[in-house]
């Protein structure tokens, strides 16, 4: 059944105050991506996450929304997203693990992801991770007046399923403004109905999530980290962008940082 979305539209004023929440959402992704090394645990991440958020004047997104208790979800090897920051987690040579952080600046909400490898990595880990990357690119380049909701996700899903991965479709990328989810879904793949038309002043988080084997998920038993089915390995990248007058712009940047995220 369709479902009438109600997509709040910005101001190129708001869209200008968003790029300071997504500034420091990218700083902070790619300062904590750039300790990540084996035997830290994914806690001492999120401590870190937090005050780096803190020392830009942000406030941790994802801390406390839904009852989550971390800066960040922090999802290893085949656990996808929503992974609760633990003690407990100790990083090792050879996994990946997707990090996903956000800051509220202003009363903007910034949210991004990127998974990072830890040490060194498998072939098959590493050609997860550029696809997936890939598939991000494709979705945020999808992101244009002029082309509808669901051409994003058929831009990702043709790239992950041409690799033979999985796309996985209970977990989706969404618009975000005032507060982190607002409406529209954006889903990964490609759904017929979902043609609502892309405007100037539409702000989302496409946020492709791509498995080795399966799409298909199952729930841990903490009710929040969702992990493959099959227990093959998963990737997750996030950007928001902004579609404007002059085409869309990305908004978790950093105007003095040459790479995306991460070196
Ligand atoms: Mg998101």
């Amino acid at each position: 059944m369709k479902r009438k979305w109600n997509i709040i539209k910005k101001s190129p004023a708001e869209i200008e105050a968003m790029k300071e929440a997504g500034r420091v959402s990218a700083k902070v992704l790619r300062e904590v991506g750039s300790r990540i090394e084996p035997g830290i645990s994914t806690l001492e991440l999120d401590h870190m996450c937090e005050m780096l958020i803190r020392l830009e004047g942000g406030i941790p997104a994802f801390k406390g929304l839904y009852g989550f208790p971390g800066s960040i979800c922090a999802s290893v090897n085949d656990a996808i997203v929503h992974g609760i920051p633990s003690a407990d987690v100790i990083l090792q040579e050879g996994d990946i693990i997707s990090i996903d952080t956000g800051a509220t600046v202003d009363g903007w909400v910034g949210d991004n992801a990127w998974t990072f490898p830890v040490g060194a990595i498998s072939a098959e880990k590493q050609a997860l991770l550029d696809v997936t990357e890939e598939c991000m690119w494709a979705g945020l380049d999808a992101m244009r007046e002029g082309n509808r909701l669901n051409d994003i996700g058929k831009a990702v899903q043709g790239i992950a399923e041409a690799h033979g991965y999985g796309v996985v479709r209970e977990y989706v990328g969404h618009g975000i403004g005032r507060v982190m989810h607002e409406d529209p879904n954006v889903p990964n793949y490609y759904i017929k109905h979902e043609n609502t038309p892309l405007e100037v002043g539409m702000v989302f988080a496409i946020e492709p999530m791509i498995n080795l084997g399966t799409h298909k998920t199952r729930l841990g038993d903490d009710g929040w980290i969702v992990y493959t089915a099959d227990g093959l390995p998963s990737a997750h990248f996030e950007k928001m962008v902004a579609i404007t007058e002059n085409g869309p712009i990305i908004l978790t940047t950093e105007p003095d940082h040459k790479r995306p995220v991460n070196d």
